[in-house]
C-alpha cells in the first residue's frame, strides 16, 4: 500500500492543524485506487483560523524590506529544487501524472516563479510624477490577504504561481487546493516556513467548493485567484464583486492550432501531440482543436496518428511511462462520453477511442490518446472543453477562413500557429483572440511572459511583471510645497 497521509489536512500559522469534524477527503492513486491519503475539509472554525493567521502574518511580512521578502522566495525556490525527486513523487501520487512530467514540469515549475518574483520583490516601486513645484508619489501597496483556490492538473505549479507574487508584493495567502489533488500545497506551506517566511503567511485549507465559496465571502479577504473551470469561474467572480475584492481568473479553454501547409509537418505534428497528450491532456492552455490546412491534412494525420500510437501507457512513477490515467474515475467517465458523442455526431475516429486493455490498466483511470479526424465547428467536441487526451482534427482553406472559425468560441485563452511564412504568422497571431500565443511552437509558458486569457477564459495574467499589477494596489500621494487657494 502506498502511503501519503501527511501529518494533517490543514496547514494554518505554521503547523498541521486537523479538524475531524470536516468531511472526508479520500486521496486516491489514479494508476491502481488505492487510497493514499485521507484528509478533513475545512470546518467555518479552520477557516476562521486560517484567516487570523494570515490577517496577522501580513502586516508583519508586509514591515519587512522587500529585499527580505525576496530573500525569503528565493530560499523557497533553492529547497524545491533539492526536495524536487520527493515533491514530485508526491504530485505523481497525487494526480496519477507520469513522473518523467513531474520531475521536469511541476515542483520546478514553481521554484523558478518562487525565483523570478523573489528577484523582483525588491524592484517593486512606485513613481514620482513631477507637477511644477508640487508633486506626486504613489506607492505600490499589498492588497491584503489573498486567497488562492486551485484546479487540479497542476496542484504545486498553481500553489507557487500564486503565492509567489502575492508575497513578494507583501500580502498573505490562504490557499485551498482541488479537494482532488490536496497533497503538493501542503509541501510548499512547509518549504515556505523553511526558507524563514513568518507563520501564518501561507497557509493551506483543504475542502470541496463551499470552502472555497466560504473563504471568498469573508470580510478579512482581499483578493481571490482561482484557476478552475469557466462554471466555477462565474461564481467565484461573482462573489468576489459582492465585497469588490480584487480577482484573477485563469479558466478553461478550447484553444485553436493552426496549421498552415508551408509548416514544417514533423514540429506541427509534435506540437500537436505536446497540446493535446501532455499531463493526459489535463491542461488548460490545450490546442484542442487542431486546423490543418487542406493539401496537407492527410499526410499531417497519418503523421499524428504513426507517432501518436507509440506513446507508452502505463503506470505514471514509471520512468518510461509518457501517459498516465486520468486523475479520476469520474473524469474519465466524463471524457469517454464525449469520445462516445464525437462518434455519434460523425467524427471520424483515427486512433484510439477506447481504455487500452490488460491487468496492468485494471485498476486505474487509463484512456487511450484518441484522435478524430473530419471534426467540424459545430461538433460537441470542437466546442466544448474536453480536459482529457483528445485531439480533434479540422481541416481549413484559407487564412481569414481558420481565423474566423478559430475565434468562434466563448474561450480565448491560448493559440497556435504553424507557418514558415514570418508576416503571416504576425498577421495571424494579430487577429486570434486569446490571452497567449504561440508562433512555431505550443503550451510553453515560461515565468518570465504573462499567461492568462480573454473572453470567458479569465481575468487578468499571472506569472512575469504583469502579475504584480494583480498583487498590488497604488496609493498616490500628492504633496503641495506652496499656499493652499480657497475660493472665500
Ligand atoms: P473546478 O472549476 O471544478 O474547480 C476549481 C477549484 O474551485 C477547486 O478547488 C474547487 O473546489 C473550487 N470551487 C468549486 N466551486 C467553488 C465555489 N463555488 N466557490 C469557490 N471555489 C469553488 O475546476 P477543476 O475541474 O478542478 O479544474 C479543471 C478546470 O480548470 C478546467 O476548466 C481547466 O481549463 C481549468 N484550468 C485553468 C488553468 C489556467 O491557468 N487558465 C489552469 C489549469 C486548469
Amino acid at each position: 500500500m502506498r502511503n501519503a497521509q501527511p501529518q494533517a489536512s490543514h496547514f494554518i500559522d505554521g503547523q498541521y492543524v486537523e479538524d475531524l469534524a470536516g468531511s472526508e477527503i479520500n486521496c486516491v492513486y489514479a494508476a491502481t485506487g488505492e487510497t493514499i491519503a485521507v484528509l478533513h475539509s475545512a470546518t467555518p472554525g479552520i477557516i476562521d483560523k486560517a484567516l487570523s493567521a494570515a490577517v496577522r502574518a501580513q502586516k508583519q511580512w508586509a514591515a519587512l524590506r522587500p529585499v527580505e521578502r525576496g530573500q525569503v522566495l528565493r530560499r523557497a525556490a533553492d529547497i524545491i529544487r533539492a526536495r524536487n525527486q520527493e515533491l514530485s513523487e508526491l504530485e505523481t501520487l497525487d494526480t496519477g501524472k507520469p513522473i518523467q512530467e513531474t520531475l521536469v514540469a511541476d515542483a520546478l515549475s514553481g521554484a523558478e516563479a518562487l525565483e523570478y518574483f523573489g528577484g523582483i520583490a525588491a524592484g517593486i516601486t512606485g513613481q514620482t510624477v513631477p507637477l511644477g513645484e508640487d508633486f506626486v508619489y504613489t506607492m505600490r501597496e499589498p492588497l491584503g490577504v489573498c486567497v488562492g483556490i486551485g484546479a487540479w492538473n497542476y496542484p504545486t505549479q498553481i500553489a507557487c504561481w500564486k503565492a509567489a507574487p502575492a508575497l513578494a508584493c507583501g500580502n498573505a495567502m490562504v490557499f485551498k487546493p482541488s479537494e482532488m489533488t490536496p497533497l503538493g500545497a501542503l509541501k510548499l506551506a512547509e518549504i515556505l516556513i523553511e526558507a524563514g517566511a513568518p507563520a501564518g503567511l501561507f497557509n493551506v485549507v483543504q475542502g470541496y467548493g463551499d470552502v472555497g465559496a466560504g473563504l471568498i465571502a469573508d470580510k478579512r479577504v482581499d483578493k481571490v485567484s482561482l484557476t478552475g473551470s469557466v462554471p466555477t469561474g462565474r461564481k467565484v467572480y461573482a462573489a468576489a464583486a459582492e465585497g469588490m475584492r480584487h480577482v484573477t481568473m485563469e479558466l478553461g479553454g478550447k484553444s485553436p492550432l493552426i496549421i498552415f501547409e508551408d509548416a514544417d509537418i514533423e514540429n506541427a505534428v509534435s506540437a500537436a501531440i505536446n497540446a493535446n497528450f501532455y499531463s493526459t491532456g489535463q491542461i488548460c492552455s490545450n490546442g484542442t482543436r487542431v486546423f490543418v490546412q487542406r493539401d496537407i491534412r492527410a499526410k499531417f494525420v497519418a503523421r499524428l496518428v504513426e507517432r501518436s500510437r507509440q506513446a507508452v501507457v502505463g503506470d505514471p512513477l514509471d520512468p518510461e511511462t509518457q501517459i498516465g490515467p486520468m486523475v479520476t474515475a469520474a473524469q474519465r467517465e466524463k471524457v469517454l462520453a464525449y469520445i462516445e458523442t464525437g462518434k455519434a455526431e460523425g467524427a471520424q475516429l483515427v486512433l484510439g477511442g477506447g481504455v487500452p486493455q490488460g491487468d496492468r490498466y485494471a485498476q486505474g483511470n487509463y484512456i487511450d490518446p484518441t484522435i478524430f479526424d473530419g471534426v467540424t465547428d459545430e461538433m460537441t467536441i470542437a466546442r466544448e472543453e474536453i480536459f482529457g487526451p483528445v485531439l480533434s482534427v479540422l481541416e481549413f482553406g484559407d487564412e481569414d477562413e481558420v481565423i474566423a472559425r478559430a475565434n468562434a468560441t466563448e474561450f480565448g485563452l491560448a493559440a497556435g500557429v504553424f507557418t514558415r511564412d514570418i508576416k503571416r504568422a504576425h498577421r495571424v497571431v494579430a487577429r486570434l483572440e486569446a490571452g497567449t500565443c504561440w508562433i512555431n511552437t505550443y503550451n510553453l509558458t515560461p515565468v518570465e511572459a504573462p499567461f492568462g486569457g480573454v473572453k470567458m477564459s479569465g481575468v487578468g495574467r499571472e506569472n512575469s511583471r504583469a502579475a504584480i499589477e494583480h498583487y498590488s494596489q497604488l496609493k498616490s500621494v500628492y504633496v503641495a510645497m506652496g499656499d493652499v487657494e480657497a475660493p472665500f
